[in-house]
């Protein structure tokens, strides 16, 4: 089999889904899968709805694209504010997008009279993580400003946390984002189809013990994939952190001197003598590097560590028996590698315990990065 390729086991990600869309669900919250980090790769795409949840979320027009040309036909809403040059596109695949600013809507509204569509805006507002969102106070104008547009619906509101700023979601956030719903309700009328509360990092709220209020949505993407809450690292219980496996070749293997050999003072070598020499020497190279993987969002074996890595080539120091050349390595990885991994050209992607869930339609994919095995 060909190496490097990512392992998914699709049943893992249906479960893992129902984990979590199960006890949601009794707190009046819809699971939305968010499929960025895979690309939008249609089987796991499927196995997010198979496993419960309401509708699918994505960053990247390129990502619907392949969600759609696979003849998924699910509700997709676009979780990145649209760029004003890709509003026909936008309005063409997605049912909904999430936005902040009124240029961007405006352009949505004409695309979708020029389709003869209405597009679902939900508004993003800004509650301390200062990434994207409109300011709380400019929220209720605004609102009114898409009501009275035509090609467009208001759908709803949304925030997001932990994510730039690292502020997190807590008791007191969740219903300053409620009692803004019910704001702009009073003010324009009922609209909440959606009242998007976050992403994984308010898992631990919403399932902890506080009133969910007005909040009926997460969305849901590094949860699902590797189980674990994002702000802690910490597994999620009951759900696999190891849906996904990394296989990579070793294609040397050496005793090397623990420090580089300096041939000159030059500024390169000399910081690269800041490599850790109190490792065992002995290094195997396998063929991944920085273009495939965040090499520090590997797992190492105990007994090996992260010596480095180029743009083709990854270096691990081991105290263990060495490989022989040729050998696969598996590792997990953390949602960053995972994301550059599920990317990367030449990495494969082969699919696992792929049986379809009840609710399973055929899903065809074209692309090169799909192989059913
Ligand atoms: C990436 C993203 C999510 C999903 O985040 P996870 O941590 O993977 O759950 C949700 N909402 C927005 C706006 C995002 O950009």
């Amino acid at each position: 089999m060909s190496t490097p390729r990512i392992e998914v086991d699709i049943s893992k990600i249906r479960h893992n889904t129902q984990t979590v869309v199960g006890p949601l669900k009794a707190r009046g919250i819809c699971v939305t899968a968010v499929t960025k980090a895979v690309c939008g790769h249609p089987a796991i795409a499927r196995a997010m709805l198979d496993g419960g949840a309401s509708g699918l979320a994505e960053a990247r027009l390129s990502n619907v694209q392949r969600l759609r040309q696979a003849g998924l036909t699910c509700p997709v809403t676009l979780i990145r504010t649209p760029m004003l040059s890709q509003v026909d596109a936008v309005v063409h695949v997605c049912e909904a997008s999430y936005n902040t600013e009124m240029a961007v809507i405006t352009a949505l509204a004409a695309a979708a009279l020029r389709q003869n569509r209405v597009h679902g805006i939900i508004l993003m507002v800004e509650m301390g993580d200062l990434r994207e969102g409109i300011m709380p106070q400019d929220l209720g104008n605004m609102a009114q400003q898409v009501l009275d547009l035509p090609g467009v619906a208001l759908k709803g509101i949304g925030a997001n946390f932990a994510c730039l700023g690292g502020v997190a979601p807590t008791d007191a956030k969740m219903r300053a984002l409620s009692d803004l719903a019910n704001e702009v309700e009073g003010r324009c009328g009922p609209f909440s189809q959606t009242v998007s509360g976050g992403n994984s990092a308010n898992l631990p709220w919403a399932l902890g013990e506080f009133a969910t209020g007005r909040i009926n949505d997460l969305r849901l993407g590094e949860a699902i994939l590797l189980g674990v809450d994002p702000i802690t690292g910490d597994q999620i219980s009951g759900m696999f952190q190891d849906a996904f496996t990394l296989v990579a070749e070793v294609i040397e293997t050496d005793t090397k001197p623990v420090r580089p050999i300096l041939y000159s003072p030059d500024h390169t070598l000399a910081r690269m003598q800041l490599v850790p020499d109190t490792f065992d020497n002995t290094r195997i190279i396998l063929g991944i590097g920085h273009q495939d993987i965040d090499p520090v969002g590997l797992s190492m074996a105990p007994g090996d560590r992260l010596v480095g890595a180029t743009s083709d080539h990854l270096v691990i120091g081991t105290k263990n028996a060495s490989p022989s050349v040729g050998t696969e390595m598996r590792f997990e990885m953390n949602y960053s590698a995972l994301m550059r991994a599920m990317a990367a050209p030449d990495t494969q992607t082969n699919l696992h315990n792929d049986q379809p869930g009840p609710n399973a339609r055929a899903v065809q994919d074209p692309s090169r990065h799909l192989a059913l095995v």
